[in-house]
């Protein structure tokens, strides 16, 4: 019964401590995880006050984003240009890798492609992918072996993309199985490996779920004999909810499961069956969402 473990890391301050923190609880549980980093400009603040939308308020009400991200965030990018994430905090990123961990490319600027990346020409998402690719791999002295597309918004364009690159698989999307994408009738190299749990901040806040039963409602999702890929934010479980994870850690080893990185999920799955990537509403998020379509 295995987790894959996803850490999206999408801050400057996400990277500088929430990354840290959540090694040394992995270390102390004795497993392994994937980690996806965003090392170009940190512009998220400039994300959240593009989103001033009643319903993004809402959200940021419901999980008070200021409290996850730190009230810095409201400011990160806004008025100046953000701080290079991999060039400041290298040896974080260093670090992470040297401790064993899986390296994921997840974005060069988190901002601009999350919000823009259905707009942006297929030599735009190229330079994109290159200049998170090329300072990754410059940082570690080593390729990234797979990537994760910012807010799970990916289009066919980007896969094609990103086939350009040498990742063994991709995390792009939401789902049930891991899966080989077929763009324009062709299947591609690079599988994809679906999230197929909430995060905290999609769930806490709805349907009577608060802090003190997330990790009940989480424990329950688990499927054993299926695929299990969870999502955490270096920024949350990595700083306010360090102690909640640390406790669903416990709780989800006292049932027998196990920590691993996705990789490690993609060796043992064989040749996927074949699939599509589509884009729907998803229920806590704003916009649409890539989701897994079985062929
Ligand atoms: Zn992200």
């Amino acid at each position: 019964m295995k987790i894959g473990l996803r850490v999206d890391v999408d801050t400057f301050r996400g990277t500088k401590k929430g990354v840290p923190a959540l090694c040394r609880l992995f270390e102390k549980h004795h497993f392994k995880a994937s980690f996806f980093f965003s090392v170009g400009p940190d512009n998220m603040g400039r994300h959240l006050w593009r989103l001033l939308k009643p319903d993004f308020l809402i959200k940021m009400l419901r999980t008070n984003a200021a409290g996850l991200y730190g009230p810095e965030i409201i400011f990160m990018g806004t008025a100046w240009p953000g701080p290079q994430i991999g060039k400041r905090l290298s040896k974080v990123i260093i670090d992470t890798v040297n401790d064993g961990h899986e390296l994921g490319l997840h974005a060069w600027d988190h901002h601009r492609e999350q919000a823009k990346i259905s707009k942006m020409s297929s030599a735009q998402i190229y330079l994109e992918l290159q200049k998170g690719f090329d300072m990754l791999a410059g940082i570690c002295d080593r390729s990234p072996t797979c990537s994760a597309v910012p807010g799970w918004r990916c289009t066919e364009s980007l896969l094609l993309e990103k086939a350009k690159f040498p990742f063994i698989y991709n995390s792009d999307c939401r789902g049930t199985s891991i899966f080989r994408p077929v763009v324009n009738d062709e299947p591609l190299e690079q599988i994809q490996v679906p999230v197929t749990l909430p995060t905290y901040d999609e769930v806490v806040g709805r349907n009577g779920i608060t802090d003190a039963n997330f990790n009940d409602h989480l424990l329950g999702l688990l499927r054993p004999n299926e695929l299990n890929v969870l999502t955490i934010h270096a920024e949350a479980e990595g700083g306010k909810c360090l102690e909640m994870f640390n406790d669903f850690i416990v709780r989800a080893k006292a049932q027998g499961w196990e920590f691993v990185p996705l990789g490690d999920l993609v060796q043992a799955a064989g040749e996927p069956p074949l699939g599509k990537i589509v884009q729907k509403p998803f229920p806590g998020r704003e916009g649409w969402l890539a989701c897994q379509e079985t062929l």
